[in-house]
């Protein structure tokens, strides 16, 4: 598979077209941004983290039924995918609160619900990604009625998937963000990335954070945390 021009280049990843018109490529950065890009930096070795740690979740997702834009590992940072037109929502899925569902409403940081929830932002740099619910969705055809329906679908199949796997790794699962794509035929498929950059993820016994939030608030062990996560990941454990 031949890399070719650019097409595309995010905060913390680059697009580069191939000889096939429905792939592409994805690179993975160490670039990491929060705070809507206010604050900028580097982990050292998270686009390895990252790539590797998503094709793992993407392939245990595509078996669970989940389908994914997955195609190829070409390398520790670079991955061949279908080629999809991104669903401008970012998919928020809940287990415990944190972060903005915790500053919104009022409440303290870990506290389980009773069953996981989900919300929609609108991917819109401009408009700094506001919350949006499905109706707004639909009437801004931003998806169908029927894609949102699926999208839910498989959001909580992916939650169920990944909370009890995490769980095998003594890992809390606490929120994640999902991104859906639509392939050149229509399909929806599971696309961008499940990384420690886009899920909270705690130790189960400690609830030390192995995640971006390390990054996001000044933690400290930046590195070591993603690290760890990947670690259990690779070895199982
Ligand atoms: N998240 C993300 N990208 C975003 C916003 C959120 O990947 O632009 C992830 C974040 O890492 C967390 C979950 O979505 O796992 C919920 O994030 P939240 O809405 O609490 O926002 P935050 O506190 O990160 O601003």
């Amino acid at each position: 598979m031949e890399k070719k021009e650019q097409l595309y280049e995010g905060k913390a990843k680059k697009v580069y077209a191939t000889d096939d018109k429905d792939l592409v490529i994805v690179s993975y950065k160490d670039d990491a941004t929060a705070f809507d890009g206010l604050k900028k930096g580097t982990i050292a070795g998270k686009g390895v983290v990252n790539n590797l740690m998503t094709n793992r979740m993407m392939q245990l997702l595509e078996k669970a039924g989940v389908p994914t834009h997955f195609v190829k590992e070409l390398s520790e940072r670079e991955t061949l995918v279908k080629k999809v037109h991104i669903v401008p929502l970012e998919v928020i899925i809940r287990n415990v609160s944190a972060g903005s569902f915790a500053k919104r409403y009022g409440v303290e940081e870990g506290i389980p619900f009773d069953e996981p929830t989900i919300e929609f932002s609108y991917k819109n740099d401009d408009l700094h990604d506001p919350l949006i619910n499905d109706y707004h969705a639909i009437a801004l055809h931003l998806a169908t009625k029927e894609e949102i329906a699926l999208i839910k679908q498989y959001a909580f199949k992916v939650n169920d998937v990944l909370k009890a796997y995490f769980l095998t790794l003594g890992v809390k699962l606490i929120d994640f963000k999902l991104e859906f794509g639509k392939t050149a035929d229509g399909t929806i498929v599971l696309a961008d990335e499940i990384s420690p950059d886009t899920c909270r993820f705690w130790d189960a016994k400690t609830d030390e954070k192995l995640d971006k939030d390390r990054f996001r608030r000044d933690l400290g062990g930046v590195e070591d945390a993603y690290r760890e996560i990947f670690k259990r990941v690779t070895e199982g454990k």
